[in-house]
């Protein structure tokens, strides 16, 4: 009889209690390998109740390949492990996304003499054939579940419908679930979310509307599901009568309506999510400051950043990148640098984001030392790069590095260009009055030109007076975008300088026969963190008297500087009276005026417009910012213009 000490017993007892109260504890690889020696110390390693533990443990920390090879030691070394140690060791392999090695040791649990896998077992393997799409070895534990008997067990079930979904095949899905004998929300849950998956959200909404009880996630997978299919309608209607909101909930619906570039509304409804105490994360905060670039809303942009700062949230690569991007559609090209240049780990994005940041403002040679900055540290540039280097060439008028760099894209760096790419080129050579090299690159591109080339050609024939080209670009356009009314009046100008005043007349009148809805030129400027938005001749706004007021002060006053409008641009039959009148309530001139009225003098000026500035506004503008001291800055559709001293960024050159 082997002789046993009275103290060793309890002795071992408090031993292996305080060696398990350490593990609860422990929160990283490092404190566990120190408690792991101390186990071997204390001959602990041979209690498989604490090496489960310890092996629980260390499967739950963050998945990386060394935790998961470290638990996969401790479970090799355990002699007899019991289903519970089998089941840890497989969810820690699906876990660390290696499902394969999953399904591998559940088929070596399953020959182990006699063990019993039981429902977990079952249900984690299910889950690994769904996650590594194998449909073999799924319907193999399917016949393997209804010989146990788990043929009505709910969490079997729910996991082997899943599997089914995840595979590709969801009408069997459905069957396995019209079959379960009873389902709860979880189940209910996990297919709606796999109708949502598959795109199919009618029949994601059928079953919603038939589900005795919803929770919180099944309001968010529709809300998600509304969002992503572009229904942003319902989407909406959903949010509003969801029950309570999370993060997931608002998150999904901010993101929605920035992704649509309805970015006043989600900026509004970040507001709210914000008045609610529902805490953002990093995800959230990508979408914020994506609308704050596109409506150019610079004070709260400063406001998520400060935000971001303050509640500790990670700064990725991602967010980083938002952040440059943000300050650089915001005008805050300052900004935008500085957070470029402190961040220790840079991707392809985030060298490409400022890149055309850069190019964006103008700053051409700049954006260019960065290109190659980025390729001499080795990052291979992709498709957004080049889209920047190039617009870099363009907004500075670098005619022969443009060509360069385009024909390097695919020689030396296997990017091939894109339609983006080929309406940069044309849009460059045409402003260098290569006029007719565009009209060849256009004919030799792989692909139908769109309204974007044509648009660039017709800027090219602009500035250089080609009207036979013109001619040409106008008809393609007509026939992409019969209903622009923008592109009348470029023919209608074109035609003008060349003194054809009978095509004058043909355009004017193809654009009454057309019926021509015109796309509203709209600018936004952002006082006090909110965005007011000005469409041409709005009078929307609750200070409409005193801006028409500012805005016949501003009249006044260019017109004594000896400012004549060009009543040339516009189309309509009017008097010149009314011309000047359309020109003087562009949305551009109504932003401004209120701009100017809102802020402190001297402080700079925001503008953001949907379109290309217009020429009499750019012209207005230049005398504006001397006549009241002010920075202006406006962004249109191609590019940043400051406007200071009488003079533009741009240097006219747009
Ligand atoms: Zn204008
Ligand atoms: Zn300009």
């Amino acid at each position: 009889m082997p002789f046993t000490s009275p103290f060793l017993l309890p002795h071992t007892k408090y031993l292996s209690r305080k060696a398990i109260s350490l593990l609860q504890d422990s929160t990283n690889l490092c404190h566990l390998l120190q408690i792991h020696a101390l186990i071997i110390k204390t001959s602990l390693h041979h209690n498989p109740f604490v090496l489960a533990k310890l092996l629980r443990r260390c499967s739950s920390l963050n998945p990386s390949p060394v935790t998961l090879s470290y638990a996969r030691s401790i479970f090799d070394g355990i002699s007899s492990p019991d289903a519970f140690i089998w089941n840890t060791m497989i969810r820690a392999y699906l876990n660390a996304q290696d499902p394969q090695e999953s399904v591998s040791l559940f088929c070596r649990m399953r020959l182990q003499e006699g063990m019993v896998v039981d429902s977990f077992s079952l249900s984690l393997a299910l889950q690994a054939c769904g996650r590594s799409i194998d449909v073999r070895m799924g319907e193999n534990i399917h016949t393997h579940v209804l010989k146990l008997g788990f043929g009505s067990d709910l969490f079997v079930q729910t996991a082997m419908m899943e599997m089914y979904a995840k595979v590709g095949d969801i009408k069997l899905a459905r069957s396995v679930f019209d079959e379960m004998p009873e389902c709860d929300l979880v189940s209910y849950n996990v297919l709606l979310a796999e109708y949502v998956r598959f795109g199919d959200i009618g029949s994601a909404r059928q079953l919603f509307n038939m589900m005795p009880d919803r929770d919180l996630v099944s309001w968010n997978i529709m809300i998600h599901g509304y969002a992503t299919s572009g229904d942003l309608g319902t989407a909406r209607q959903l949010f509003d009568r969801s029950c309570g909101r999370d993060l997931v909930s608002w998150s999904s619906m901010i993101t929605a309506y920035a992704r649509s570039r309805q970015s006043t509304e989600a900026l509004r409804l970040f507001r709210e999510m914000q008045l609610s105490k529902v805490v953002p994360d990093g995800v959230t905060m990508v979408s914020v400051l994506s609308a704050c670039g596109d409506v150019g809303a610079l004070t709260i942009g400063k406001m998520v950043h400060d935000f971001i700062e303050r509640s500790g949230i990670e700064v990725d690569v991602k967010l980083a990148t938002s952040l440059v991007d943000m300050y650089a559609k915001c005008g805050d090209i300052e900004n935008s640098l500085k957070i470029f240049n402190s961040m220790n780990v840079k991707d392809v994005l985030n060298w490409s984001a400022m890149i055309m940041g850069l190019a964006f403002h103008g700053y051409g040679e700049f954006a260019l030392d960065l290109f190659s900055k980025m390729i001499s540290e080795g990052i291979q540039p992709n498709d957004i790069t080049f889209v920047g280097v190039l617009s870099a060439c363009g907004h500075v008028g670098l005619v022969n590095r443009g060509r360069t760099y385009f024909s390097s894209m695919n020689d030396q760096y296997g990017v091939s260009p894109k339609i983006e790419h080929y309406g940069c080129m044309v849009d460059l050579l045409g402003r260098a009055g290569c006029l007719q090299e565009a009209r060849e690159l256009i004919r030799s591109m792989p692909f139908a030109p769109d309204a974007v080339v044509w648009r660039a050609l017709l800027g090219g024939c602009k500035i250089h007076k080609n009207v036979e080209l013109a001619e040409e670009a106008i008809i393609n356009l007509l026939e992409l975008e019969p209903h622009v009314d923008g592109h009348y009046v470029l023919l209608s100008n074109i035609y003008a300088q060349g003194k054809r005043w009978d095509k004058v007349a043909n355009a004017r009148k193809m654009m009454r026969g057309n019926s021509i809805q015109k796309v509203p030129g709209s600018s936004s400027i952002e006082v006090d963190g909110a965005v007011h938005e000005f469409v041409a001749g709005d009078k929307s706004h609750p200070k409409t008297e005193e801006i028409y007021g500012m805005l016949a002060e501003m009249t006044d006053r260019l017109i004594h500087t000896g400012f004549k409008p060009m009543t040339s641009l516009v189309l309509q039959d009017v008097d010149e009276q009314a011309k000047e009148d359309l020109l003087a309530h562009h949305s551009e001139k109504l932003a401004i005026a209120f701009g100017l009225l809102s802020t402190a003098p001297q402080s700079p000026i925001r503008v953001v417009k949907n379109l290309r500035v217009c020429n009499d506004c750019h012209s207005a503008i230049k005398l504006l910012s001397i006549i009241y001291d002010r920075l202006i800055i406006v962004r249109d559709r191609n590019r940043f213009h400051h406007f200071s001293g009488g003079f533009c960024s741009c240097g006219d050159y747009w």
